[in-house]
């Protein structure tokens, strides 16, 4: 068996493909799209729980919203008209969110005390602010305790003040779609809607290797020449925040025995992300290894920096170590992805390529990037051929939004990239951007 993987190992060769970096992100975005659905969770999950998670079936809205005519002021619910010709009105009792109005429906020169939230009696066609009134103190008041004056000149179109009943959604419309992650806003949503459960999609396996003969896990003593396994949590971390159920498996050194068995592991998962081992190094042999369990790669660099040697692709889900007996394929592939080991570009790849296609792969619609716009703090000096990804503090008041680079030693600077909140965006090709310049940022 090592002979033939040895044979295969000298004989095949990754063919290059480095793409820029829309096209890289293309490539991925295009991948992510065609991957099927994730399986439903067996059971629906109690909503507070659901956070993160998301829908594999549309909330709809479980009756009219608002299910009434709903005052948005504390006021009085009146007939427009009436306050159009300036008619004095005779109040004819109150209406409290919680109730509703027990009256007969309002007649010309009448109105209805009403709070934020209470229905809207029939008959009044808007809400006249309390502020909009004569208050208490006026002398029409006074003298006349249960009439009402709008404030001078002051008009009331229909409808001013009503939300309509069925204006936010109709009953069973969808109000959160499949696909959605459920944030604090679906939350809300979702128990305005009475749902006290929820079905969503089961967490993607996605397994983490992290590769190289440098390293050391948290349990041991590094010696000084030593680095300790910061990926593998890394990148646990970015699979959990991204909504996926990450695995790390036993670091793999840098040998071909090593890495056939934690990949043939790796591809059981949904989706395989591997650590270092991806540069041209001497012993850099994550995409030839790939290549003999069958890979095929969709691009083996991408002009960023950090990130440079980053490389997409897809292998053949198998249960075992290649064997000349093995049982046929099944036709299922697992994507993988090999980051450059370096910790700050390990997490700008993550970011640009893995997090897109781990959201697809838990069954998210909305899968791309999300980038802003910030005004650049500082001069920055770069002069590169290739996009580059800072690590970078946003700092925004009311007026603007700015960015600026933070100081740091290269990508394997972990406390400088802890320090920043974002990535600002380099375009390739420029020598210098000036203080001022609109700039992309990726968040964090
Ligand atoms: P490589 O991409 O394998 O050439 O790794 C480049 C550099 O990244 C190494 O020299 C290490 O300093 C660092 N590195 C690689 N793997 C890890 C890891 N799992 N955790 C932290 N740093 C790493
Ligand atoms: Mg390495």
């Amino acid at each position: 068996m090592l002979d033939r993987g040895f044979a295969l190992l000298y004989e095949a060769t990754v063919n290059d493909r480095v793409l820029d970096f829309e096209q890289a992100l293309t490539e991925v975005l295009r991948h992510a799209s065609g991957v099927s659905r994730p399986a439903k969770a067996p059971q629906p999950i109690a909503l507070n729980n659901t956070l993160r998670r998301v829908l594999a079936e549309p909330v709809r809205a479980e009756r009219d919203q608002p299910p009434f005519r709903r005052s948005t002021r504390d006021g009085y619910a009146v007939r427009s008209a009436d306050i159009a010709a300036g008619r004095d009105l005779r109040v004819l009792g109150s209406v409290r969110a919680g109730d509703r109005w027990r009256g007969d429906a309002l007649r010309d020169g009448e109105a209805v005390e009403i709070m934020t939230g209470a229905p809207v009696p029939d008959g009044s066609d808007a809400v006249l602010m309390v502020e909009h009134t004569l208050t208490g103190a006026d002398e029409l008041l006074r003298a006349a305790p249960g009439r009402l004056r709008a404030a001078p000149g002051r008009m009331l179109a229909a409808g001013e003040n009503i939300v309509p009943r069925g204006a936010e959604a109709r009953k069973g419309a969808e109000v959160i779609p499949a696909g959605r992650v459920v944030g604090a806003a679906e939350v809300a949503l979702a128990a305005a809607c009475g749902r006290s459960h929820l079905e969503v999609f089961e967490r993607p396996k996605v397994a983490i290797i992290a590769t190289g003969d440098e390293l050391v896990e948290l349990d041991a003593v590094p010696e000084p020449w030593q680095i300790r396994n910061s990926n593998g949590h890394a990148l646990q971390a970015l699979v959990d925040e991204e909504g996926g159920f990450g695995e790390r498996l036993q670091i793999a050194r840098d040998n071909r025995e090593d890495l056939i068995e934690r990949i043939s592991r790796g591809t059981m998962a949904d989706l395989l992300i591997l650590s270092g081992g991806v540069s041209m190094g001497k012993y850099d042999f994550v995409e030839q290894v790939l290549l003999e369990f069958g890979a095929e790669f969709f691009f083996t660099g991408a002009q960023i920096k950090p990130g440079k040697p980053v490389v997409f692709g897809r292998v053949p889900k198998r249960i075992a170590v290649p064997r000349e007996d093995e049982p046929p394929w099944t036709g299922a592939w697992t994507c993988f992805f090999g980051l450059p080991g370096n910790p700050v570009s390990t997490e700008v790849c993550f970011r640009l390529f893995v997090a897109p296609m781990l959201r697809a792969l838990c069954g998210r619609t909305e899968i791309a990037p999300r980038f802003i716009e910030a005004r650049l703090a500082a001069d920055v000096n770069c002069g590169m051929r290739v996009t580059r990804f800072l690590p970078a503090i946003v700092e925004s008041d009311w007026k603007q939004v700015s960015v600026r680079p933070v100081p740091w030693q290269g990508s394997g600077d972990l406390a400088a990239n802890a320090r920043a909140n974002a990535f600002v965006v380099l375009p390739g090709g420029v020598q210098s951007f000036a203080a001022g310049e609109s700039m992309r940022v990726l968040l964090r």
